[in-house]
């Protein structure tokens, strides 16, 4: 196949990212990157850099909205100096029960996914609005949804079959998984030795692990939605449902509108609570470890919080893979926050995991495990753009 431009155009509920590969023969050069972020406010950030890091943009407009986002995106992708893309890869979080594998959009595809929108309102209302200007303004190049959710189609109806009433269930209702392009992207880096044993974490603003077997996700801890699993940023994570209707009856005394008390719910479990709501401070882990530094007693308990739930989620996984061969870290978290991987690994020496604090002083790709720790323990960033870029050569070819 001959080299081709393939854009990817990753958006989230306040920012798209986006970067251009050159990809062809097995190679994959990327020309540029950039961002435009704080999408709602008038003080938004653009910028794009090429491959050495120079930044060829540097702006900061007011972004009110979608619209005015992504036309910046596609003025200067007509504008610049590099080639034209001859496809688009769009990062897709979830596609619903229907759309479980990765395909070329068409309108109907794009209708499909919205009609889901509700499993990740942070994301699909932003994504679908992307993908169908995407399709206006560069209509003769084929664009793809890549799923987060396709990683984690090896679930056994186990993991994915939620203990509810078969109503529900025929909705659509059950585990998904996201986060996958990341785990993908760790084991393609890991290839052609992939562990059978693996735990990955991905620890970024929002936080999910997974057991994976021979390359194969096994199980992951986010479920219907990112919601569910470890506490992460500002979510609650798992949590009693119990505790979800306390409070929406609690809503309901003073919002009687059914609708309205639900998106109050979601406001409280996906952006009031986790690292924020316990530490009533910051959903930033470099806030957090600034505050403990400081005597911070909530910031503490926050933190304590996310690394001993990933510590029990380790030993879950364990016992699911019946062993462990590797336990890798990615994410921002993952990569950088060198306590929060000491302190998650510090009690887990009896399921054969043990650091060494010299090498796990490292920020970025390493091997951070005592060389006589049992299981091999890593930091390997995610590459989920060139992941993307990948599936849109491999679904080009077919
Ligand atoms: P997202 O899920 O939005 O992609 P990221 O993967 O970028 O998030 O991770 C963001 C998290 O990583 C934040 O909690 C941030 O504090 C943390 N982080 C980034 N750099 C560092 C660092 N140097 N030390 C500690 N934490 C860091």
């Amino acid at each position: 196949m001959p080299s081709l431009p393939v854009l990817v155009l990753n958006s989230g509920s306040s920012s798209i990212k986006f970067s251009l590969y050159e990809a062809g023969n097995g190679e994959r050069t990327r020309l540029f990157e950039g961002a435009v972020d704080g999408i709602g406010t008038d003080l938004g950030k653009f910028w794009i850099k090429d491959a050495n890091g120079k930044k060829l943009v540097d702006q900061t407009p007011a972004v009110p909205g979608r619209s005015v986002a992504f036309k910046l995106v596609a003025d200067a992708l007509h504008s610049c100096d590099f080639p034209a893309p001859a496809a688009i890869g769009h990062r897709t979080v979830c596609g619903g029960p229907t759309v479980r594998e990765n395909q070329r959009i068409t309108p109907a595809l794009i209708d499909e996914i919205e009609s889901y929108q509700d499993l990740a309102p942070l994301h699909t209302p932003i994504a679908v609005y992307i993908m169908r200007e995407a399709l206006r303004l560069f209509p003769s190049i084929p664009n793809f949804a890549i799923l987060d959710t396709y990683f984690h189609r090896t679930l056994p109806e186990v993991a994915t079959h939620l203990p509810i009433p078969s109503e529900y269930v025929a909705m659509g209702v059950r585990r998904y998984g996201y986060h996958g392009i990341s785990y993908e992207s760790i084991v393609y880096q890991l290839q052609p030795d992939v562990p059978g044993k693996l735990i990955v974490a991905h620890l970024g603003n929002g936080a999910s692990i997974s057991a994976i077997r021979n390359g194969l996700c096994i199980d992951t801890s986010m479920a219907l939605t990112p919601t569910g699993g470890i506490i992460s940023g500002s979510r609650t994570g798992d949590i009693d449902p119990g505790v979800l209707i306390f409070i929406l009856k609690k809503l309901a005394e003073t919002t009687p509108d059914a609708a309205e008390a639900a998106e109050k719910l979601e406001t409280v479990v996906n952006k009031k609570s986790g690292l924020l709501g316990v530490s009533e401070l910051s959903n930033d882990m470099r806030d957090l470890r600034e505050a403990i530094a400081a005597g911070n007693a909530k910031a503490r308990l926050a933190v304590d919080k996310f690394c001993w739930t990933i510590a029990r989620w380790i030993g879950s996984y364990v016992a699911e893979l019946n062993g462990l061969d590797m336990l890798v870290f990615t994410g921002g978290i993952g990569e950088n926050d060198i306590a929060s991987r000491a302190e998650i690994c510090s009690g887990l020496g009896a399921l054969g995991i043990v650091l060494d604090a010299k090498r796990n002083n490292v920020r970025g790709a390493a091997v951070i495990s005592a060389e006589n720790s049992p299981v091999t323990v890593r930091v390997i960033p995610p590459l989920e753009d060139l992941m993307i870029v990948d599936h849109v050569v491999r679904l080009l070819g077919e």
